[in-house]
């Protein structure tokens, strides 16, 4: 016998089958003895009420066997002779195209201007210990893209669930816990990622995919109004039916290169702003509404604010219960900063961007002259002047965050997870008005909602600046191709259409579905 069945518990019973199989037992009208499995579905936690409340969508059976667990599994068919796609970019989204063009009998040779991820990890290393940032080799370039060294958490806004549970289970089948299939708000942290990584590239090279590192795009091949391959750093040509450009937010040279090339694009909304620290227990406390934490049963709690000031968004962004905050800077002369968490969220700190809504309209006229480019430009000058108020290296610029609200320089800064280094500066002063007067309001605003956010202990860095692109790489909505370019095939976070890990994979996937129409 099997019995779908709703349960809210308290944290304690929901920590052990123990617990719950005598509730079980009885809905089945069964004695616990006979119960042969159970299995959970869904697993989410309500903290919306004084008491916190855990909710178990299970799969129960009884009197026999439970029938073994299946998990989805891949084929990857062998592609070696099959006509070529040119996929630039090895973060979610090519790589996720680059499996899915093997679904569909096309050969991915994927180029990624970085280093495979076990060499990339040792620049990352270098990063963290103030050393030069590697323009080919950071936390945003390398094989797994923008969110190898990430808190790995996969959130979509996208409607369509079955695209998102493939996502799921291409991560699951390439080594991701099992977690990620059963929590509503699933992770894989960035001590698991670059595993996931390796073996998605495997895959790809086993199924007769290329998959080619140091190799950095510098142009399209573009033959009558068609995109018929791309250019390396090192002049070779490489040529494929179709090229799929998912160069992430940070490839400024490439939306440079289009832009010289008079290929459209276009100014778009994004975020900046700084990153937010706070001791987790302080927000284990707040959110779990209780003195004593997330104590044994409860994971770190995380937290998602937003509001309005002065008409313009301001908001909470990939928040890191248990993490830390890292350098992600791409070049010289910049300072970002971003988070990511291991996948026990076990650090003793809590960060998350906080940042303000930037339409072109906002963008200060002294940048007006680059055109369709003049986001990049106010971010680009956004991070210099952080970076030069750190101490022109990777130190980065910080305030305590109830100084920062009240307009004071810090005299001293609490301890951070930010492993280069923190230098006191008034960053409400250093980022443009716009931001650091919305972002001071917004503070106020989410004090208000979670006592105790307007913490003295908690600290604030600057800055938090690549949410997204300030420029899109306009695609048509049926064909997904360049608006003029034939076979060109703007993916991703840095052509503007998606945000975040999951999005990315999945428009990985959309292009991909997209080139085999257009080859039909
Ligand atoms: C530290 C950090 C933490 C994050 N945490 C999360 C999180 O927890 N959850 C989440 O959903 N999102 C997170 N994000 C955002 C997420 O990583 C991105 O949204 C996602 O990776 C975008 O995918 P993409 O494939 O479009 O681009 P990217 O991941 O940016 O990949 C682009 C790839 O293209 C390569 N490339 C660029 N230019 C060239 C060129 N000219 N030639 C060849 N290759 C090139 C780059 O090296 C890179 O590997 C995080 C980002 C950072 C930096």
């Amino acid at each position: 016998m099997k019995k779908d069945i709703a349960l809210r518990l308290t944290p304690k019973e929901a920590s052990s089958e123990e617990y719950y199989k005598a509730i079980v037992a009885k809905q089945m009208k069964v004695h616990p003895d006979k119960i042969t499995a159970i299995r959970v579905r869904k697993r989410s936690i309500d903290a919306r009420q004084r008491e916190v409340i855990v909710q178990l969508h299970i799969e129960a059976y009884a009197n026999a066997p439970a029938p073994k667990k299946e998990f989805v599994q891949f084929e990857y068919q062998n592609v070696a002779n099959k006509p070529e796609v040119v996929v630039v970019g090895a973060g979610p989204g090519g790589l996720f195209a680059a499996l899915r063009l093997i679904e569909l009998g096309y050969k991915p040779l994927v180029l990624e201007r970085g280093k495979e991820v076990s060499e990339r990890k040792k620049d990352i290393a270098l990063i963290n210990r103030n050393n030069p940032v590697n323009p080919e080799s950071n936390y945003a370039f390398g094989e797994g893209g923008a969110g190898t060294f990430s808190d790995g958490k996969l959130y979509t806004r996208s409607t369509k669930r079955g695209d998102f549970n493939k996502v799921l289970n291409v991560f699951h089948f390439h080594g991701a816990q099992e977690e990620i299939l059963i929590e509503a708000h699933p992770h894989i942290g960035t001590d698991r990622l670059p595993g996931v990584i390796k073996k998605m590239r495997e895959s790809i090279i086993t199924a007769g995919g290329e998959v080619i590192f140091n190799a950095t795009v510098t142009d399209i091949i573009i033959d009558d109004m068609s995109a018929k391959g791309v250019v390396l750093k090192d002049g070779t040509h490489i040529t494929g039916e179709a090229v799929i450009l998912a160069t992430g937010h940070s490839a400024r040279d490439i939306y440079n290169m289009l832009h010289s090339k008079a290929i459209e694009l276009e100014a778009k909304t994004w975020a900046m702003g700084v990153r937010v620290e706070h001791p987790q227990e302080l927000i284990d406390q707040i959110q779990y509404h209780t003195p004593d934490g997330r104590g044994e049963y409860l994971p770190a709690a995380s937290y998602n604010f937003s509001c309005q000031a002065q008409e313009r968004g301001v908001y909470s962004f990939c928040m890191c219960p248990g993490g830390f905050i890292v350098p992600a800077m791409t070049g010289e002369n910049e300072m970002v900063v971003n988070g990511m968490s291991p996948a026990k969220r076990n650090s003793p700190f809590a960060n998350s961007g906080m940042v303000v809504e930037i339409r072109p309209q906002d963008i200060p006229d002294e940048f007006r002259k680059h055109g369709v480019l003049a986001g990049l430009a106010y971010q680009k000058e956004v991070e210099r002047l952080c970076y030069i108020n750190g101490g022109n290296n990777l130190i980065a610029p910080a305030q305590r965050l109830t100084d920062f609200v009240n307009s004071r320089l810090s005299y001293d800064l609490p301890p951070t997870s930010y492993v280069p280094g923190t230098l006191s500066s008034p960053l409400h002063m250093v980022l443009p008005q716009a931001i650091s007067s919305r972002l001071q309001e917004g503070f106020v605003e989410f004090g208000k909602w979670a006592k105790g956010f307007l913490d003295p202990e908690a600290i604030v860095l600057g800055t938090e600046s690549r949410t997204s692109s300030p420029v899109r790489i306009p695609r048509h909505p049926l064909t997904l191709q360049h608006v003029q370019i034939n076979g060109l095939f703007p993916c991703g976070e840095g052509a503007g259409y998606a945000g975040g890990i999951a999005s990315s994979a999945i428009d990985g996937e959309k292009c991909a579905d997209a080139v085999a129409r257009m080859l039909e």
